[in-house]
């Protein structure tokens, strides 16, 4: 009986992966390593490079492993690459989503974990954000997320797939040791890039807009620890595995940070003089994203233990700090 983790060579993927292999699991990993690392798997688990859109490929992995339950993270996730690219993003998420459900259909395998995200609700009508909030994408990854969900929902009345699709808001941090961490070529998230320029190796961080209707301008987002998300991810497999219904949930903290709140608390953290400058807003960016997480820790159990901003930004700097060019380092 195995776990596959689709995807588990990239960020959470490969959090998820170590977390899971510490709790004894046995998990299997396929991932194309077109954005994930093959460094970054736990080597407890076992390895299948292949594409999910490539169905030879999946069948021949579901064919030589015995999977009960898979997590799927093996998607497309970058905000502004999505709005350029749209096609690109239904093609790999939407299209991946399907052939997997097939090939989960034709082996009888009955539970799927699916990392989804804020990015659904698009600009929020109430903060924190509920599950059963309207959904109204601002950007082609969102949209292309919410797809999947909704493609989820009805397998699962067809075919009787259960799933859990966790919501999460903005990802941070990495494992404490700083073995594993986020690294994106090339980087477009906000902590990593602060942290680029804390290291030298950019000379400042542009701010996406200070004109929002937030406490100082900048946009305000919900940080979640990645080991946070990855305990998750195995809370929402055992309470299908209980036999639970699908499910959707948010994942957060509950708390909102500014861009600007971030940049300073990077400040503090590393010791150093982080340059920023203002520039335009960032197409697609909502203006406040906040999470009701009150389900996942109720239902779940889900108990974060990570809350803290500064502890999130130091794991992240810790893993920068053993890792200065990623990876390939
Ligand atoms: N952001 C920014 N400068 C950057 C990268 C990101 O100001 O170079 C902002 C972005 O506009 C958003 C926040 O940081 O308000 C978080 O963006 P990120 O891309 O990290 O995650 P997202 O919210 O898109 O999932």
């Amino acid at each position: 009986m195995s776990i596959l983790v689709l995807g588990g060579a990239g960020y959470v993927g490969s959090h998820t992966v170590d977390h899971l292999c510490d709790n004894d699991y046995d998990v299997v990993v396929a991932d194309n390593l077109e954005t994930g690392h093959k460094e970054a798997i736990n080597n407890k688990a076992k390895f299948y490079q292949g594409d999910i859109r490539d169905k030879v490929f999946l069948n021949r992995v579901f064919q030589e492993e015995n999977i009960t339950d898979v997590i799927h993270f093996a998607a497309f996730s970058i905000v502004p690459e999505s709005m350029k690219d749209p096609l690109k993003y239904f093609d790999n998420n939407v299209a991946g989503m399907i052939s997997l459900l097939e090939v989960m259909r034709d082996f009888d395998v009955k539970r799927i974990i699916f990392s989804s995200t804020a990015a659904t609700y698009g600009e929020p009508k109430q903060i924190p954000i509920k599950e059963s909030d309207p959904t109204e994408p601002t950007n082609p990854y969102g949209e292309s997320k919410l797809a999947m969900e909704k493609i989820m929902k009805w397998s699962d009345i067809a075919y009787g797939i259960k799933f859990v699709a966790l919501r999460y808001f903005n990802v941070a941090g990495a494992k404490e040791d700083g073995s594993i961490g986020e690294d994106h070529g090339p980087e477009t998230h906000l902590i990593p890039i602060i942290l680029q320029v804390a290291a030298g190796q950019r000379d400042e961080i542009t701010i996406f807009g200070d004109d929002y209707d937030t406490k100082d301008g900048t946009n305000v987002r919900d940080y979640v620890h990645v080991m946070d998300l990855a305990s998750a991810h195995r809370l929402a497999m055992e309470y299908l595995i209980d036999g639970n219904n699908s499910k959707i949930f948010n994942l957060g903290s509950q708390n909102g940070f500014s861009n600007k709140e971030i940049l300073e608390a990077a400040g503090k953290v590393t010791g150093m003089d982080i340059k920023s400058n203002i520039g335009d807003r960032r197409p697609g960016d909502p203006s406040t994203l906040i999470a009701d997480s009150i389900n996942a820790r109720k239902i779940l159990g889900w108990q974060p233990q990570n809350e803290n901003i500064e502890k999130i930004i130091q794991d992240a700097w810790n893993f920068k700090s053993k890792h200065i060019n990623g990876f390939s380092s």
